[in-house]
């Protein structure tokens, strides 16, 4: 297959985390780049209008950055793709560069309003919705292994922001080794600490947030919250919001509760736990 890698408003934070894939010979071996801008030599400007002269259609479409709403000649291209792919945030919601600017969105959404650059209804000649790869950046395993199954003709599962449910199926708190702090609500000291949670006091949107963060690991090795850094939750529309490095509390009470649990039964279970926390957790902490 070949693929069309285009660069709209980004910090290229996803082509830097592709590149970081730890087997690039997999990638290439599979797919052909007719343009990708860190690995062309080409214009990206000059690229594009000369496939929209010839009229020709693109295997695969990837698009990473924010949109901006009616940009036409974008349109063109995602209609003559057989897939189209959106990776990163910027590309997913708009993200950063949509926060100050109503005439920048993603490919299909604007935040969490349906849309974008593309319409709610919009499929790709092979019959998909433009297939979302969420994140601040995007998993290099979650960008390759999505390009080579579609490349493979392999069915993606997608959830009901087209994401593939393969990595935005759990939360980002699934796998962390924080976990056993988090049940027994013993909060981290400070950042960095490989000890306690950072649920209750440093913004961890860790049990709000869906990603593979914690079971498919960053460098083969680590995440964000086993680093002792709250996940911000860049896979999700709302990304990114104003204090992620705090809990914002009423009456006590995390104002925003992992998801599924009810007010009630976290204040039930939360002071139990608190309560009987093993004190080995304590003193580790
Ligand atoms: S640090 Fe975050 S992801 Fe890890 S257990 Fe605590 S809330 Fe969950």
């Amino acid at each position: 297959m070949k693929v069309l890698w285009l660069q709209k408003l980004t910090c290229c934070g996803n082509t830097h985390s592709l590149l970081n894939y730890e087997t690039p010979s997999a990638l290439f071996e599979e797919l052909s780049f007719i343009y990708h801008p860190s690995l062309s030599l080409d214009s990206q400007e000059e690229v594009v209008r000369e496939l929209i002269e010839k009229g020709k259609d693109i295997d695969l479409l990837v698009i990473e950055g924010a949109v901006e709403c009616g940009d036409k000649e974008l349109i063109e291209l995602c209609k003559r793709s057989v897939f189209v792919v959106a990776v990163g945030n910027c590309a997913v919601y708009g993200n950063i560069p949509a926060l100050s600017d109503e005439r920048i969105c993603g490919l299909s959404y604007r935040f969490k309003e349906k849309g974008g650059l593309l319409g709610d209804n919009f499929l790709s000649k092979g019959g998909l919705p433009v297939i979302n790869l969420s994140g601040c950046p995007a998993h290099p395993e979650w960008i390759v292994t999505t390009l080579l199954m579609l490349a493979g003709g392999i069915k993606l599962e997608l959830d009901q922001w087209n994401r593939p449910m393969l990595f935005y199926s759990s939360l980002t708190h699934w796998g962390c080794t924080k976990n056993e702090y988090f049940e027994w609500k013993v909060e981290t000291e400070e950042l960095g600490s490989k000890k306690g949670c950072l649920f209750y006091h440093f913004g961890c949107r860790g049990p709000l947030s869906y990603s593979s963060c914690n079971q498919t690991l960053w460098n083969g090795v680590s995440s964000k919250t086993r680093a002792g850094t709250p996940c911000f939750g860049c896979t999700e529309y709302d990304f990114p919001r104003i204090g992620m490095w705090e809990t914002k509390h009423y009456a006590g009470i995390p104002t925003e509760l992992p998801i599924g649990v009810s007010k009630r039964g976290y204040i039930m279970l939360s002071g139990v736990a608190k309560v009987f926390a093993p004190e080995r957790l304590k003193d580790e902490n």
